[in-house]
């Protein structure tokens, strides 16, 4: 996988054509070839933004629908997750004593739940303002990838010999990704936010875009890898 990406980079950059004819390899045709054969998506769009960046660089657009096309039904779930949280906790607190009746042990128990319902939701939220900061955090999380480097400890295998005994367990350095990740601060700093806001806020919807960023760019190269060998 790590060899189409290799490939993918080699092949395509303004000395293209000098790499053409190499016994052995495939040509840059049949690389750009095999890049049609993996199906649209955010995946493809961020195979080329990493490994092809001046093809990256022309599917902008693409680039921001897919984007669009990941996180916005998240966040539209999120949101209305709070909504019904909070209709829910409205509701309970009308329900007490409702016509003037005693207020019972069964409603109080109901405005408690549903508080503690609406407070989880709140926390579980990402900031309001995610899809106005999407290109920002987008743009972050992909410079993020391009200078990656693979975690000290696993060494990019996400695993590591399990200590309690045999077998292995996910590598507790990069919580099994198999990158080294940024600190807060600089992942702060591209965003454009101070450490705390990202803490607090910011940091929950960068790491879902990150996981999700490279499980769709890593099954993206699996099935440009497999069209690669089919084409050979
Ligand atoms: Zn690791």
């Amino acid at each position: 996988m790590n060899n189409a990406r290799e490939l993918l980079s080699s092949r395509t950059g303004p000395r293209t054509m000098s790499f053409d004819g190499i016994a052995g390899g495939p040509t840059t045709q049949e690389i750009v070839a095999a890049l049609a054969d993996v199906p649209q998506g955010l995946g493809h769009e961020l195979l080329q933004a990493l490994w092809w960046p001046e093809s990256g660089r022309r599917r902008r657009e693409q680039l921001r629908q897919a984007v669009v096309g990941l996180v916005a039904p998240e966040f539209t779930r999120q949101m209305h997750e709070l909504a019904d949280a909070r209709a829910e906790f409205g509701i309970a607190k009308a329900s007490m004593g409702w016509g003037g009746g005693v207020v019972t042990d069964v409603q109080r128990r109901e405005v408690r739940r549903a508080e503690q319902a609406l407070n989880d939701a709140r926390a579980a939220a990402w900031p309001n303002n995610t899809m106005e900061q999407l290109g920002v955090l987008a743009e972050a999380v992909i410079a993020e990838m391009v200078g990656a480097c693979e975690c000290d400890r696993c060494g990019g295998r996400k695993i590591v010999p399990d200590p309690a005994g045999a077998g292995v367990v996910n590598c507790g350095v990069c919580g099994g990704s198999g990158w080294e990740a940024l600190s807060g601060r600089k992942r702060a700093g591209a965003i454009g936010a101070d450490w705390s806001a990202y803490s607090r806020f910011w940091r929950p919807v960068y790491e879902w875009m990150l996981a999700n960023f490279r499980a769709a760019e890593a099954c993206a190269a699996r099935q440009f890898s497999k069209a690669l060998t089919m084409a050979a």
